[in-house]
């Protein structure tokens, strides 16, 4: 029988991108994982205070609690005015309380953002993702694979567009005229740290799981 892949992550956006991004691979996500295992699995604590530790963590948790292989993201947007803040905290940038409703920590986060760039004119910044595969009950064992993308460009005064979700609408690609929300999905994977993280780890993932 073959083992589905787990993708460890329950912010929907990037279930939504990361399952764009891996086609003709059976994934699953938590809550799915969950069912399958029979019993719920705890929330990671992401402490670490690097992406690549936070996602290497996520996956071995994941993978660890279901007995599958589990790929995790931990990605984050680095201001350099803000001296590379939110970083690993951007999903909790205004607080930890709505942290797990994604609309709303995004609005809290997008308000705090334009805030603390009030009347600041050099507004550059990037986002950043690591990948990570694990499979702590499998050949791979201790050990991970991971990949790491980035994606230059700026932060606007007001947001635009519908598309993507957290920082999208007030992020400016570098290069273009177009914020990430205003990309279409293909679009965004094409250029995103996402994507490129993406391309870099598949055939290394699709290697391990064949
Ligand atoms: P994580 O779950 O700790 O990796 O949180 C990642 C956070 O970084 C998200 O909740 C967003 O706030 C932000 N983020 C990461 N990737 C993106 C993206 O592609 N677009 C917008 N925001 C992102």
């Amino acid at each position: 029988m073959t083992r589905p892949l787990v993708f460890a992550t329950r912010n929907r956006g990037k279930l939504v991108e990361l399952r764009d991004l891996l086609t003709g691979i059976e994934v699953i996500d938590v809550d799915d994982a969950a069912r399958r295992i029979g019993h719920a699995i705890a929330e990671v604590v992401e402490d670490a205070d690097t992406f690549e530790g936070n996602a290497i963590k996520k996956a071995r948790e994941v993978s660890r609690a279901t007995g599958l292989p589990a790929l995790a993201d931990d990605s984050g947007l680095e201001v350099d005015a803000l001296g590379g803040a939110p970083g690993v905290h951007s999903a909790r940038y205004a607080g930890d309380t709505e942290a797990n409703n994604h609309e709303l920590a995004s609005s809290l986060n997008n308000t705090k953002l334009l805030a603390a760039l009030d009347g600041i004119t050099d507004r550059t910044a990037r986002f950043r993702a690591v990948l990570a595969l694990a499979d702590v009950t499998g050949p791979l064992g201790d050990d991970v694979i991971t990949a790491a993308g980035v994606c230059e460009g700026s932060i606007l005064t007001a947001p635009r567009g519908t598309g993507g979700f957290g920082y999208d609408p007030l992020f400016l690609v570098a290069g273009t005229d177009q914020t990430m929300a205003e990309l279409e999905r293909t679009a965004k994977g094409a250029i995103s740290h996402r994507g490129q993280a993406m391309r870099l780890i598949e055939p290394r993932l699709r290697a391990y799981l064949r």
